[in-house]
């Protein structure tokens, strides 16, 4: 069903979307290494890039998730450095893996608010900002309780952003990720994958 939802993209795409950054059902995980749910949307972005709000609303959390899953320590597979709003609309939405966020609990923010700038802290390996929207005001993840952004976000044919990500360490997995075989990365193919803790 088409919703008009008043949204913006909270950064511009430009680099070709890959299967791994769609929402739904991964069949590999590039943290993990198994077929594994993803609740959100990823846009690949330059480490950098400032993050605005999709919406009005008020930021109900702004801290580095660091959470490790399933007994992977060298993998750690948490949303990194983010940023929770309460949209107005009543939906909670969580902007991902940035590499410093500028706002605080409580702050008032608009689509004009700088809330961050993209990196790839957390469980990320290519510099993406991960947007997850949720349906309510819900600490809970997952797709039970989240909605496509593509469903909500003004539309665009993804298949017309043709940029090529260059950056390197994290390049060489993301030509693997917009490859003919997207699900045939390894642990090898991973960018810093023994290093914990770092935020990028
Ligand atoms: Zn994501």
């Amino acid at each position: 069903m088409e919703e008009n939802s008043g949204y913006i993209w909270p950064i511009e795409p430009k680099y070709k979307v890959a299967e791994h950054d769609k929402y739904g059902i991964r069949k590999n995980h590039y943290v993990l290494f198994k077929q594994r749910a993803h609740s959100g949307f990823d846009i690949t972005a330059d480490i950098g890039t400032k993050v605005h709000p999709i919406s009005e609303g008020v930021v109900l959390l702004a801290e580095f998730d660091g959470t490790t899953t399933e007994g992977y320590d060298a993998f750690n597979d948490g949303y990194g450095n983010k940023v929770e709003i309460l949209n107005d609309d009543g939906r909670r939405v969580v902007y991902g893996h940035l590499r410093e966020f500028y706002v605080k609990p409580g702050d008032r923010v608009t689509k004009e608010t700088i809330i961050g700038i993209t990196g790839t802290s957390g469980g990320s390996r290519v510099p993406h900002l991960h947007l997850e929207i949720r349906k309510n005001n819900t600490e809970e993840t997952g797709l039970k309780y989240t909605i496509d952004p593509l469903e909500l976000l003004p539309k665009i044919d993804l298949k017309s952003l043709k940029e090529e990500f260059e950056e390197e360490p994290y390049a060489s997995l993301w030509r693997i990720l917009v490859s003919d075989n997207p699900w045939g990365f390894t642990k090898e193919d991973i960018p810093y994958s023994e290093d914990k803790n770092i935020i990028r």
